[in-house]
């Protein structure tokens, strides 16, 4: 019967997927199918006897598994095989276990956001100015540490006062704080569910026998991205069984600036002596022209074993470097080139992917996509949870949830307004620290607490009663409660009724996040719970709502592509600085600067038939329009150059004095091909131009794609700055809206504020 599972695999492929005991490490170039092998022998296992529940799968983002998941189940139906990320198998397996390193199973998980706010009150604590000790990077150092799973104990002894630097320093003393506080908090940061986990399994040799009896069979994809605390956990499991098969392409390592360690490759193959090693050499994905370019760029790394990648496939299209004059230029040129590949190759829309270095990139084309009616989808799941109105409502959900935790009663005690300033709930966070109490405790004791306001101890002792109600309605539909929550709240009152593109979209926001607990309440059925969907919204990955079949193309960042494909792809702005990333090339630094070109590498083998990169000859960026180098990846790979640019009349006139005598590059005055010529007579105001509704899609929606525009008719571009009479200077982040309902949103230079304005009634001055 397991024939039926290997027999159209390559023999090497077929010797992955049949063998079933001991350590298996595939090694292996993308697109020679890694995934396929993994999913064919989970189903082998199964069609061997072993037990589902025996297997237990992990793999980097949501959507991959949620893909090998439906994948097994359709090789062998009614199984369900666990398959899950690292961190939320963690956070289930904390929930169980946690009581051993102090978390009771209703543990929040914090975003970034909180976690800079328990930073901000350790460091005060602690005496620390926060001015001078930046939150984020004493996060950025605990993080670190955190990967490389040393608890603070284990930190103060590798950096003790003898050695190490000045914030070494620090952090030897804000760390083992921030712990502290976050256990108050019955909360876990991102990194923590990996760290407990990784100290429970090592401290614990019966949980280690429990988990290793209870998963005997352990694979893991995407294996070259994962950190120290990640190895750590699945070794640990599998010591005594020894069913450890990992997959993974050092090519295509790309986190190695959130810990991932390449390392671990070695580390395996050093723990499991008796390791089968499988390497498979034939690319099933991409024609040989895109194989051979991608190639061509990766030898140039230094830190690697020269892997072959062969394939069958045809010779395929030569790889394309489209040059533009800018990025507005650029977006018409890639749609131009979409639709091409819709009437000639018999592409759909959702064959279709950009990928971008950093998001920012993205807006240009969001709002040229729209204009000509291209339908898309953006991957941007996280974003949307870092909204501030969703961020609030979670907030209450979590303090529903899990009444100890801190941040989440602080983010919302005042919002909407209760008149419950700074300074009462200072007074609160004392009065409930020498009482041993939670936030919510104090403020339903209000009444005890000296120095309070009457008003104030009426306040908070209302919001405690607030929560309570919630509290008891809390079983059942989340959706419900959410609904419930924003009523009594009155939250979104503020925006009702208000004419302005913000409150649109600040309400569209709190529509979507209620459908996301309806969707999550169908899909949980019996075992709907508050806490589920909170996990689900903290461990979200950009991908969790790109679907493969919506008719639409895809826009994502180079690494969100990971392990994905498609058979046409965009890598947009290929130029020095985006990728390589400015940041990789500080100091000069090689192992970076790989990451980078490994990176490119990851997003160019996406592509099945056709690959198009882009550049533009100036670009803008941080607020600056500046001419833009090459990326010197340009000159190792291998490409057709098509000079879709055109210089001449008013664009060069205009060019020329936003530049202010800077020479154009020789090499884009080129004569212009007669291929994409997609230079509009100019651009014209956006609210004029057509919009397509019908086609925006959620994801659309939630970026705010339908609202932004590159230039303006009222005068305010992106990136320009601008002067406000009580928040100084600032840059132009974002713009909406139309007509009078115009709103740019400012970014202020002297505080971490960002505030939108409805341009036609705002106070800014251009400077
Ligand atoms: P990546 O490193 O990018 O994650 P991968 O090694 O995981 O790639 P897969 O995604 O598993 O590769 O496979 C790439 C493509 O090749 C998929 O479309 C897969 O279905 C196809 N494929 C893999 N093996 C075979 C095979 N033996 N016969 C036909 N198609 C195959
Ligand atoms: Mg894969």
């Amino acid at each position: 019967m397991s024939a039926t599972f290997t027999d159209d695999l390559t023999p090497p492929q077929r010797a992955a997927a049949e063998h079933i005991h001991g350590p298996l490490l595939i090694l292996a170039g993308p697109g020679s199918g890694k995934t396929r092998v993994v999913t064919r022998r989970i189903a082998n296992m199964l069609a061997h006897g072993i037990s589902q529940r025996q297997i237990l799968a992990i793999t980097f983002t949501n959507k991959a598994a949620g893909e090998m998941a439906e994948r097994v189940q359709s090789l062998v139906p009614g199984t369900k095989v666990w398959i899950s990320t690292f961190h939320r198998f963690c956070a289930r397996l904390l929930r169980q276990y946690g009581e051993a390193v102090g978390l009771q199973s209703n543990f929040s998980i914090l975003d970034t956001g909180d976690q800079k706010q328990g930073i901000r009150r350790v460091l005060s604590d602690l005496d620390f100015d926060p001015l001078h000790y930046s939150p984020d990077k004493v996060l950025w150092r605990i993080s670190t540490a955190k990967n490389d799973l040393l608890t603070p104990e284990r930190y103060q002894e590798r950096f003790d006062s003898s050695v190490g630097d000045h914030w070494q320093a620090v952090v030897r003393r804000v760390y083992p704080a921030y712990q502290k506080w976050l256990l108050e908090s019955n909360a876990v940061d991102f990194d923590d569910l990996l760290l407990h986990t990784a100290n429970l399994l090592a401290e614990n040799p019966e949980l280690r026998e429990t988990l290793g009896d209870r998963y005997r069979y352990i694979l893991v994809d995407e294996y070259q991205d994962t950190n120290i605390a990640q190895y750590q956990i699945v070794a640990a499991m599998a010591q005594r069984h020894r069913n450890l098969c990992v997959t993974g392409d050092p090519d295509q390592s790309i986190y190695g600036w959130r810990g991932a360690r390449i390392e671990n490759i070695l580390r395996f193959e050093r723990d499991f002596p008796e390791t089968k090693t499988i390497r498979l050499e034939q690319n099933f994905r991409s024609t040989q022209a895109i194989l051979e370019s991608a190639d061509a760029l990766i030898v140039n790394n230094t830190q690697r074993k020269h892997k072959s990648l062969l394939t069958d496939n045809t010779a395929g299209e030569p790889v394309q470097l489209l040059r533009f004059e800018d990025s507005q230029h650029e977006a018409e040129g890639i749609s131009k080139q979409i639709r091409q590949l819709l009437a000639e190759d018999g592409l759909n829309w959702s064959d279709v992917a950009i990928f971008y270095r950093v998001n920012s990139l993205s807006r240009q084309l969001e709002t040229t996509l729209m204009r000509q009616r291209i339908p898309f989808q953006v991957a941007a799941g996280v974003a949307f949870y870092d909204r501030v109105e969703i961020r609030d409502l979670l907030a209450y959900l979590r303090l529903i949830d899990n009444p100890a935790d801190q941040a989440a009663f602080l983010r919302i005690v005042n919002k909407p307004l209760r008149g419950l300033g700074k300074t009462s709930q200072d007074r609160l966070v004392a009065w409930a620290g020498q009482q041993g109490v939670t936030l919510l405790e104090a403020a339903a004791r209000a009444d005890k607490i000296s120095k309070l306001s009457k008003k104030a101890v009426l306040g908070f002792k209302a919001f405690a009663g607030m929560l309570e109600r919630f509290s008891l309605a809390s079983s059942g539909s989340v959706a419900d409660l959410l609904t419930h929550v924003v009523d009594k709240t009155r939250y979104t009152a503020a925006w009702q009724g208000i004419e302005n593109e913000q409150a649109y979209e600040h309400l569209a926001n709190v529509d979507e996040l209620v459908n996301a607990a309806r969707q999550y309440d169908e899909i949980a059925g019996s075992e709907v719970s508050l806490q589920g969907f909170l996990e689900q919204t903290a461990l979200v990955s950009d991908t969790d709502k790109i679907q493969d079949d919506a008719g639409r193309v895809t826009l994502m960042t180079l690494h969100a592509a990971k392990g994905l494909e498609f058979p046409a792809v965009f890598v947009i702005g290929v130029e020095d600085g985006l990728i390589p990333h400015e940041r990789s090339k500080r100091d000069g630094n090689r192992k970076e600067v790989e990451e980078e070109r490994r990176l490119l590498f990851v997003g160019m083998t996406r592509a099945k038939q056709r690959l198009f990169l882009t550049e533009t000859r100036v670009r803008s960026l941080h607020g600056k329009t500046m001419p833009t180098i090459a990326s010197p990846f340009l000159t190792e790979l291998i490409c057709e150059k098509v000079d879709c640019g055109t210089f001449g009349g008013d664009t060069l006139a205009a060019w020329s004095r936003v530049m202010q005598g800077v020479p154009f590059d020789e090499d884009s005055q080129e004569e212009p091909d007669d291929e994409p010529q997609i230079i509009e007579s100019s651009s014209p105001p956006a609210s004029a131009q057509p919009v397509a509704p019908a086609l925006t899609t959620g994801a659309a929606l939630l970026t705010g794609a339908g609202a932004t525009a590159p230039r303006l008719p009222l005068g305010f571009a992106m990136g320009q700055q601008v002067r406000h009479p009580r928040y100084g200077r600032g840059t132009v982040i974002e713009i909406g809206g139309f007509g009078p309902r115009r709103t740019v949103t400012v970014a202020f230079a002297d505080s971490d504020r960002k505030e939108t304005f409805v341009v036609s009634k705002a106070p800014l001055q251009p400077v």
